[in-house]
């Protein structure tokens, strides 16, 4: 079965006769199509792609060959309605109110719209094979990457500094990064989403490196944390903590498993030492074409982990204005069990 047809079943099984796709990380894994305009409709035999003319080349050369292509004008949503009939799924995520009440009047009365979820991004959860090598493509450069930090030093440079080495690094190899890449020491560790300052990076502190690159589209995601020298013992025992943590719920990563569960399995280790208020994050979360997608990992997440499912592992400790640690593994949930697709070493390394 091919990506359209996955999709078709579940647009079939909520008895909708087709479902127009606006967003284009989706609009891309259904037909191949990277450009920046494009919308597509996918039904029983039904396949039509969308873009203005400012892409036509590049559809001929990208677009799977079982979309019928319409060149349509730069807003596809009139173009789209054009060919729409019955119960109408559209993706209420991403769709604007503006844009609905725009499909809405181009469609006429004959239409019901109905909101369709994440209908794509459900079948985007379980990765094929192709999708796989990539991602794990990725996961190597990031680990190439990082490894580039361990001859070097952290101490006196700033964070942006180190940050901008390790993007470029990631260039030099051929990729991009995934996301803004975070290198954040002593309390700005202690801030999950910091980013990077122009001060100095202080010794004998932990530091928190948060990264990932692009590979053909698909995405990895990393983080470890470094030492630039000896440690409190504070310090020391809530790295181990968390590196504890982070391996003990890794076999937990299996076909079948409540993401919630999951979820709780890591944060009552880190209730029980203690630091339950200074893990306010998730889990984890799905990785693909884009870094974050499902499933998650949380304590409201919903649903079981399916082989395929390539999700982080990224338990974290912050305690306010002193540090934080945060290890992320990617694992890939395999046939047998969790694949652990980051290869960087955990144990605390010393980059001074
Ligand atoms: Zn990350
Ligand atoms: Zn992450």
């Amino acid at each position: 079965m091919t990506r359209a047809d996955r999709v078709e079943a579940l647009v079939r099984e909520r008895e909708l006769d087709a479902l127009l796709v606006t967003n284009l990380v989706n609009v891309r894994y259904l037909t191949g199509y990277t450009g920046t305009n494009g919308a597509c409709v996918v039904g029983e035999r039904l396949r039509l792609f969308f873009t203005d003319f400012r892409y036509v080349t590049q559809a001929q050369r990208e677009v799977d060959a079982a979309f019928d292509r319409e060149q349509g004008r730069q807003d596809l949503l009139e173009d789209a309605a054009r060919h729409l009939s019955g119960r109408v799924g559209f993706e209420d995520h991403h769709l604007t109110v503006r844009a609905h009440e725009r499909l809405r009047g181009f469609v006429g009365d004959g239409v019901e719209l109905v909101a369709a979820g994440r209908l794509v991004e459900d079948v985007r959860a379980v990765k094929e094979l192709e999708e796989l090598e990539r991602i794990r493509a990725a996961a190597a450069l990031t680990d190439e990457v990082l490894g580039t930090l361990s001859g070097g030093t952290l101490a006196g440079r700033s964070e942006r500094e180190v940050a901008v080495e390790l993007e470029a690094e990631m260039r030099r190899l051929g990729s991009d990064p995934s996301f803004p890449t975070i290198v954040a020491g002593g309390p700005n560790g202690a801030l999950p989403h910091a980013r990077p300052g122009n001060e100095p990076i202080a010794r004998d502190t932990l530091v928190v490196v948060d990264l990932g690159c692009v590979v053909d589209g698909y995405c990895s995601d990393c983080t470890r944390t470094f030492a630039t020298g000896p440690l409190s013992g504070d310090a020391a025992a809530v790295y181990d903590l968390v590196l504890e943590t982070q391996v003990a719920v890794l076999g937990q990563v299996r076909s079948g498993a409540d993401c919630r569960e999951v979820d709780a399995f890591a944060r009552t280790r880190i209730e029980a030492a203690g630091h339950g208020e200074h893990f306010g994050h998730g889990l984890g979360h799905g990785v693909g074409l884009e870094v974050h997608e499902g499933p998650t990992l949380s304590r409201t997440a919903d649903g079981a982990l399916a082989t395929g499912n390539v999700v982080t592992v990224e338990p974290g400790i912050y305690v306010p204005d002193e540090i934080g640690v945060r290890i992320e593994d990617l694992v890939e949930v395999g046939e047998s069990g969790p694949e652990v697709l980051s290869g960087f070493p955990k144990d605390l390394v010393t980059v001074a």
